[in-house]
């Protein structure tokens, strides 16, 4: 993740601020500056004064007008202050007063965790609106998996999926504000269409709602790109993918949730798929998609996870070849069955093993990246941005790997934001972004 700071007021913040950015780099995400376009912004507030109170406010917003999609977070004195007065911003993700900022690193990696609940609806509400290159779209509720770590079966209420006409009405309405890709969500996207029928799961209809809903968001005027959100494993088929790669809008980039890669351990998930199984859904997609990019979650330190169980997920994970690994702490939620399994890992246990995932991803990450050096790809034009102090304009190619070109003519750029360019990679920057040059026709 990129995470951008900013501290107000006191010294003493200052030195919090720079004890936060270490614990963040050493868990294996990306300082950026303030002015960058960040995933998560963390405002260090202050409340001394009225005006300071003012300054956090107007700096929390100037957050969320960077990126309508970070996560935006308030830590420290204002936090504790407002909570006394009863206030409240809209534009804020998460409060984090004095008290919690020990543990802000922690509070902030389960709240990604359970990225796809929030990311979706803000998202989803940023699509409602504003002009965006890429617009995520939920069109799924709930779900009944009851993996064992997990309390969303037991608070978002049954399956819900949004009818194929409303969708399309709603992609409608995005390609006409410009939208050029749009993003198919849900909390268990597999299942979508489920409930519009008698069975009561998605294995007995082989995917084939989702693939109706693809195929009639792929006919919107306007939309280029539809990129789909996390899916189950198991609803990868080859009819599924055949019928997918028929699609010609539809993205080579899959999100497969792994979870673990030890069969032991995604017993004790209740996961339904072993580690073979998972791996026979990544070759069917590799047989109809040309070097698709599969990104996955893994969760380390679940209950009872010994040392040859995280192993054997280390390994699977190099095998498997994936082009992003997000790398998940276990967390006790209360109510779930994991939380009162017995062999809970210890926190240093957890975040030794992240670190060792975190860098095996990094590896993995740039296998991925490497071939595509010196090859031409389509890439989305999304906006300005400064990269080692420089003006770039930054996209994702098909594949979702973040591509940047040098900033010219400042006019000529900002035409270019929103359109599909074809881009020749030439080198990696020092951030990991791809630098490219446009291929001129
Ligand atoms: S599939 Fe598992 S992790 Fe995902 S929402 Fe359902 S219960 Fe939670």
């Amino acid at each position: 993740m990129r995470v951008a700071f900013l501290s107000l007021g006191c010294k003493v913040n200052y030195y919090e601020t720079e004890k936060m950015k270490e614990k963040f780099g050493e868990r294996g995400h990306m300082i950026v500056s303030f002015e960058e376009k960040a995933d998560i912004y963390i405002i260090n507030t202050c409340t001394v004064t009225n005006i300071a109170d003012r300054k956090s406010r107007k700096m929390l917003h100037r957050a969320r007008r960077m990126n309508g999609n970070a996560l935006v977070v308030a830590a420290g004195c204002y936090v504790d202050s407002a909570r006394k007065r009863g206030e409240t911003d809209g534009s804020v993700d998460f409060f984090i007063g004095n008290g919690e900022k020990d543990h802000l690193v922690e509070i902030l990696e389960n709240a990604l965790r359970e990225r796809e609940s929030w990311t979706v609806q803000r998202k989803s509400e940023a699509a409602e609106g504003e002009e965006h290159t890429r617009a995520y779209l939920k069109v799924q509720d709930g779900c009944n998996q009851y993996c064992t770590y997990c309390i969303i079966p037991y608070v978002r209420g049954p399956l819900a999926s949004k009818p194929e006409g409303q969708v399309v009405a709603e992609v409608e309405k995005l390609a006409e504000q410009g939208v050029q890709e749009v993003v198919l969500t849900g909390i268990h996207l597999s299942s979508y269409g489920v409930d519009f029928t008698e069975k009561k799961s998605f294995l007995e209809l082989d995917g084939k709602p989702l693939l109706s809903l693809i195929q009639a968001v792929g006919k919107v005027q306007g939309i280029r790109r539809i990129r789909l959100g996390s899916l189950e494993p198991r609803i990868i088929t080859h009819a599924f993918a055949e019928e997918l790669a028929g699609q010609e809008k539809v993205c080579p980039h899959f999100h497969l949730s792994l979870q673990s890669g030890c069969d032991d351990t995604l017993k004790r998930m209740n996961r339904h798929y072993s580690g073979d199984e998972y791996l026979e859904k990544l070759e069917i997609l590799r047989k109809y998609f040309v070097r698709p990019a599969i990104t996955t979650d893994i969760i380390v330190g679940f209950p009872g996870e010994t040392e040859e169980e995280f192993a054997a997920t280390c390994a699977f994970a190099e095998g498997a070849g994936f082009a992003k690994i997000h790398v998940f702490k276990y967390s006790r939620r209360q109510g779930t069955m994991a939380d009162a399994m017995e062999g809970q890992v210890p926190e240093q246990v957890k975040a030794e093993r992240s670190d060792r995932l975190i860098q095996i991803g990094r590896e993995l990450e740039q296998a991925y990246g490497a071939p595509f050096l010196g090859q031409e790809c389509q890439v989305l034009l999304e906006e300005i941005s400064r990269i080692q102090g420089k003006d770039f304009l930054v996209g994702y190619h098909e594949r979702y790997v973040r591509v940047a070109i040098p900033v010219g003519d400042r006019k000529e750029a900002e035409r270019l934001c929103n359109q599909i360019v074809p881009v020749r990679i030439c080198e990696q920057g020092e951030d990991g972004t791809w630098l490219g040059e446009m291929v001129t026709l």
